[in-house]
């Protein structure tokens, strides 16, 4: 463990001050504005204007305009594409600056965010192209007398509400979507690291969109995000979060019907045969859970290990969690980071109180690290887990994993799918067969067989259950952000359903 920067030093630097854009204005809040403490320093690093209603109705407003009376929705595809390709330059050219922010304010490693950052970048330059594929379809077979045209249209107003624990990534993986579809949208990070979508709002401008198409409020979900998600003027909601505020954005936007997307938790699964190669899912289990200190939606938080090499298993996991790397996010060799907020750090080591209490064993870890600053949690192990524990159900959102144990396919199956939760899963073991099999039977929105947490823009990601509702990336995203309209011609004279034709 090391500090690389220590908080002294990190408070003596500026701290940096957001506004929020309302129609391509810069503007300030009313209120005192948020202050955003690091959590590995402990110390006020960002100060974010605290947005009100009248702010998101401000912002809402002029997304409206510009979505019915200005140029975005009109322009071509390939303008639309072009200016989203220019987006992604600017941003891989202040890749920096956004990897500080999000490093700082979340928590994160800085090498981990520069990945991120870089994975953004392909992820606007994917929207860019798909931009010019969005078309619709023609039916000539319906009879001499009808040609019907299926058209793609910008949905419109898009809110768009996003969390904390991959602030640029995830801003990413709706916003160039919408966009490219034409629409305008109101964005709210989360109001513990906004600072990285609000310099997106900048390279956004830069970038050439126009006007009102892109908003920025920042604020509390309370205040700003609920009427991002009831407001009538609001066509469409993409949220990612909890669990429990997905479904009270859905109860909201359900009185006006609005269109929801939702990405939401996740408790996933990796289930391991003996025939596995040990050596490669060691690996993949450790990272699994502990990347981005288990403050992942798809964090491989519960290995299902067959019974016969789970104690050989559990020991090397736990051999291999001494060498993962806690510490400054701004040290470059660093692996882990540090928890959100301490509210959060005690939810998690309710967790495992809980867990110990109710019969788990801790192979490894379980409490804090102590850096002299911030808060920190050891990689932490749980064996002896059963299914119907809490931890082995519940989404803990730090870096514990539950280890469970089975005999045969069927119950390891039957783990795995006994949950609310269906975002994700991983099956190991050198026969193809039992990989498919196992990847057909788990409901999940993506299983990895014997590799776990890949992506890639081109593969759709989102959750069965409870775990969401629609996919992002993937070649259909921009279609999300579309209504459907048919136009049905006729051709020639029409048959008359009451008049005779003489
Ligand atoms: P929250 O659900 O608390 O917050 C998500 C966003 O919703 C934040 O911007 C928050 O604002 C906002 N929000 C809060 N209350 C409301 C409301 N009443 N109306 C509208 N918006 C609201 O989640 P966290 O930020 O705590 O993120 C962690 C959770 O997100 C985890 O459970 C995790 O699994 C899930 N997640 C899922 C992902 C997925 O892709 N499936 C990816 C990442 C996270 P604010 O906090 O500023 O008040």
């Amino acid at each position: 463990m090391t500090v690389l920067v220590t908080p002294k030093a990190l408070a003596n630097q500026t701290v940096r001050d957001f506004k929020m854009l309302i129609d391509g204005k810069w503007i300030s809040g009313n209120a005192a504005p948020i202050e955003r403490v690091a959590p590995s320093h402990g110390v006020v690093v960002s100060r974010f204007q605290a947005g009100s209603k009248a702010d998101a109705l401000r912002a809402i407003a002029a997304a409206r305009k510009a979505f019915d009376t200005g140029p975005w929705p009109r322009m071509t595809a390939s303008e639309r594409s072009a200016i989203l390709l220019k987006a992604a330059d600017l941003i891989a050219a202040r890749a920096d600056e956004l990897a500080y922010l999000d490093a700082i304010e979340a928590g994160k490693p800085i090498s981990q965010v520069k990945g991120e950052i870089a994975g953004s970048v392909d992820i606007w330059r994917y929207a860019a192209a798909l931009a010019r594929d969005l078309h619709g379809e023609s039916y000539n077979t319906l009879g001499d007398g009808t040609l019907g045209v299926v058209l793609r249209e910008a949905i419109g107003v898009v809110s768009i509400i996003t969390p904390w624990n991959f602030p640029f990534l995830i801003v990413g993986q709706k916003l160039p979507f919408a966009l490219a579809a034409g629409c305008t949208c109101v964005v709210k990070p989360s109001e513990l690291t906004s600072g990285s979508t609000i310099v997106l709002g900048e390279i956004l401008q830069e970038a050439g969109v126009p006007d009102g198409v892109v908003n920025i409020v920042t604020g509390t979900g309370a205040e700003v995000g609920a009427i991002m998600t009831a407001h009538p003027d609001v066509d469409m909601v993409s949220f990612t979060g909890s669990t429990g505020v997905g479904k009270l954005t859905m109860t909201n936007a359900a009185q006006t019907l609005k269109k929801v997307s939702l990405e939401l938790g996740g408790k996933n699964p990796q289930i391991v045969f003996p025939d596995a190669d040990l050596d490669a899912f060691i690996d993949a289990a450790v990272f699994g859970a502990y990347f981005n200190a288990g403050e992942c939606c798809n964090a491989g938080s519960r290995l299902i290990l067959h019974k016969s090499i789970a104690s050989d298993v559990v020991a090397r996991v736990a051999a291999l969690a001494k060498h993962v790397k806690v510490g400054d996010p701004l040290d470059p060799t660093t692996q882990v980071g540090a928890i959100i907020t301490p509210q959060h750090f005690d939810k998690i080591a309710g967790y495992v109180a809980a867990a110990k209490s109710a019969g788990a064993e801790v192979a490894h870890g379980g409490g804090a690290l102590d850096l002299g600053m911030g808060q920190f949690m050891a990689p932490t192990i749980l064996s002896q887990v059963t299914p119907g524990m809490t931890v082995a159900r519940e989404e803990v959102f730090g870096p514990v994993l539950s280890v469970l144990t089975f005999d045969t396919a069927e119950e390891a199956i039957e783990i795995a799918n006994s949950i609310d939760y269906g975002l994700s899963a991983g099956v190991w073991s050198k026969d193809f067969d039992t990989c498919l099999t196992i990847g057909r039977r788990i409901r999940a929105g993506t299983v990895w067989m014997n590799t776990f947490m890949d992506g890639a823009s081109e593969l759709p990601f989102g959750g069965y259950k409870q775990s969401g509702l629609g996919r992002e990336l993937g070649r259909h995203a921009v279609e999300d952000y579309t209504e459907t309209k048919t136009l049905n011609m006729h051709i020639g004279s029409r048959t008359n359903w009451w008049m005779p034709r003489t």
